[in-house]
């Protein structure tokens, strides 16, 4: 009865809805699924951070709207994590600004920069709010395909010298969601150089810096010289703290580019509610061995579940970051009818790699949040269809 706005038109179709639908009706007949498919923590938020949310939840003072700009004990909190843990000092007033949640930061972002038919460069597979906070603030994304002849980074060589000069935005997400490539320093300074000569903000999704093995700790781009005045990184506490419903994380970066998205932000939400926030303070400050126990739960997964794919001669590269699995699909069909697969024939959930854009056909993507005897269970499952 009533006509779709143009923008909403333009949003990239759902393309689990299948596989969504066909995990709901096995679930209700009954059948014992393995769903590899989420990206979401299977452990709870500790237990401090908990308890800390309890405690300001009973504050009356914490009850009332949140300051736009985050509780300035909140921003401290920030600022002393990114000095321990990059070596940046970042202005408390002007460089940091909490989010509710970073997909929010990330969608709305776009709002502040592009004019209607923009161009943002934007990867592909990626995570869907670059393609869709870019859509929705009226600009259109050109896609750079990640390959994985190229360690899965955007081959910025490539991109044509006329869309270069009109490209307002660059989106980067290092460690990657979904393929779990890492970027190095060295393709992090061509970017800056890049976005320098061009006149293009720099986004960074660094929502999976602390999840991390073997030792590999991923950098952030503020680290590096020419990024301050061109770069904005989002971060998050969902997967670092297992906190992905609480909805906190954060911007920091260029004060032109924290204070526009800001703005934008002042127009649509009022904040994050202050207990949560004094619960991300927690997190923050708080005892950190429980991120390395955190890491280290995901590790022993992954070898597990690495080890058995080799063995049934699938193609995967073992992840320094993130909690998720690329693997090539090991037979001559598409992402989402192979997932469909082994929806049906093994009752374990997979995320098609064309969900994440058409650079994914021929990979599906797991997630190492289900425990290990599940994912033992899903590997002998696996063997007895293939
Ligand atoms: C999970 C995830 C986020 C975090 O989203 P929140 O809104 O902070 O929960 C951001 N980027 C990527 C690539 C993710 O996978």
């Amino acid at each position: 009865m009533f006509k779709l706005s143009k923008k909403i038109q333009a949003l990239p179709p759902y393309l689990f809805l299948e596989i969504d639908k066909a995990k709901r009706k096995a679930r209700q007949e009954g059948r014992d699924i393995i769903d590899l498919g989420i990206g979401d923590p299977d452990q709870p938020t500790p237990e401090f951070i908990i308890e800390a949310l309890y405690n300001a939840s009973r504050d009356p003072a914490n009850h009332r709207y949140a300051l736009d700009q985050g509780m300035p004990v909140l921003r401290r909190a920030i600022q002393g994590w990114y000095k321990r843990r990059f070596n940046v000092n970042l202005d408390l007033d002007t460089e940091i600004l909490p989010l509710i949640g970073s997909k929010e930061g990330i969608a709305h972002f776009p709002l502040a920069f592009l004019n209607p038919g923009d161009i943002s460069l934007v990867p592909d597979p990626c995570y869907p709010p670059y393609k869709g906070g870019t859509i929705l603030a009226g600009g259109r994304p050109y896609i750079m395909p990640l390959l994985e002849s190229n360690n899965f980074l955007p081959d910025l060589k490539k991109i044509p010298l006329p869309l270069r000069k009109k490209a307002k935005m660059i989106y980067v997400n290092y460690p990657n969601n979904p393929t779990n490539a890492c970027a190095s320093d060295v393709f992090y300074r061509q970017l800056i150089e890049f976005a320098a000569k061009n006149k293009i903000i720099i986004v960074s999704d660094l929502a999976y810096s602390e999840i991390s093995y073997d030792g590999y700790k991923p950098s952030s781009l503020l680290e590096l010289p020419g990024a301050r005045e061109r770069v904005i990184e989002f971060h998050s506490l969902s997967k670092t703290c297992n906190m992905t419903g609480w909805r906190i994380g954060w911007a920091s970066g260029s004060r032109q580019l924290i204070s526009a998205l800001a703005k934008v932000k002042s127009n649509i939400d009022s904040g994050i509610f202050s207990a949560i926030q004094l619960a991300g303070v927690a997190a923050i400050e708080g005892p950190q061995d429980y991120v390395k126990s955190i890491c280290a739960i995901y590790q022993e997964r992954r070898d597990i579940l690495l080890d058995g794919l080799y063995a049934l001669g699938w193609k995967a590269i073992k992840p320094k970051a993130t909690f998720y699995v690329w693997i090539k699909i090991p037979a001559k069909t598409d992402s989402i009818s192979f997932a469909a697969k082994l929806l049906k024939e093994a009752d374990i959930v997979v995320t098609p790699g064309v969900g994440f854009g058409k650079y994914g056909e021929g990979y599906i993507r797991m997630a190492l949040t289900v425990s290990k005897e599940r994912i033992r269970e899903a590997l002998e499952r696996i063997k007895k269809i293939s």
